[in-house]
């Protein structure tokens, strides 16, 4: 039987996102104890280096899978972006799918409910204003339940990619959401890939009563 692979696809660690408090080693352990199968650092507008990916597993000595990704602040809101390297937050919206088109990646709006500027009968509007992307994210640590709520609701019925991610500024968060996975995950690529063929969930731990309660 094929397991399926849990990781929290969003991350703001204090190293690179002035914002957080949360330090990397306190994360990875945090990770470990939840049997996490590993996360995505997603710091704003900053990816880590590789040689910084090696040396936070060479420090804690960890077999997570730690990916590197980012959350950009794109003109058009948040964006979470695997696959591509380049700084992008100074580019229109479009111009910055064009360079995550070309490098490969994947672009995924982040918590697209937490202002509130959807309607609970606009499905349609909002299929219209993900189709540039490559999912979205439906559950995210920094959202109402409500929100939430809606973003479940909006998964199950737009038929694209969803992600959730625990969106952790602190290590309580960690792991609160999480994507499940039925592929293996390995590195970048293989998250790239799994999230183009639509082959991920949104999630939390124990996510068939959580979630359950969420859409109610
Ligand atoms: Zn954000
Ligand atoms: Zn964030």
């Amino acid at each position: 039987m094929k397991s399926t692979m849990l990781i929290d696809l969003h991350i703001h660690t204090y190293r690179y996102s002035g914002c957080s408090i949360l330090d990397p080693v306190d994360l990875v352990r945090r990770a470990e104890e939840l049997n996490l199968a590993g996360f995505a650092l997603t710091e704003h507008d900053y990816v880590w280096t590789e040689e910084e990916v090696r040396e936070l597993r060479e420090e804690t000595g960890t077999a997570l899978v730690i990916l590197r990704g980012q959350e950009v602040s794109s003109p058009a809101g948040h964006v979470l972006v695997f696959g591509c390297y380049d700084r992008l937050d100074r580019l229109p919206a479009r111009d910055m799918l064009s360079r995550v088109r070309e490098q490969g990646g994947v672009a995924i709006p982040s918590h697209p409910f937490r202002y509130g500027d959807y309607a609970l009968d606009s499905l349609d509007l909002l299929a219209a204003q993900l189709a540039e992307y490559d999912g979205f994210e439906a559950l995210n640590g920094n959202q109402t339940d409500d929100q939430n709520s809606y973003g479940m609701h909006a998964w199950e019925r737009l038929g694209i990619a969803g992600t959730g991610g625990s969106d952790s500024h602190e290590v309580d968060m960690v792991g609160r959401f999480i994507t499940e996975f039925t592929g293996g995950i390995q590195n970048e690529a293989d998250l790239v890939a799994e999230i183009k063929k639509g082959r991920c969930r949104p999630a939390v731990l124990r996510h068939a009563r959580i979630i359950h309660e969420i859409i109610k």
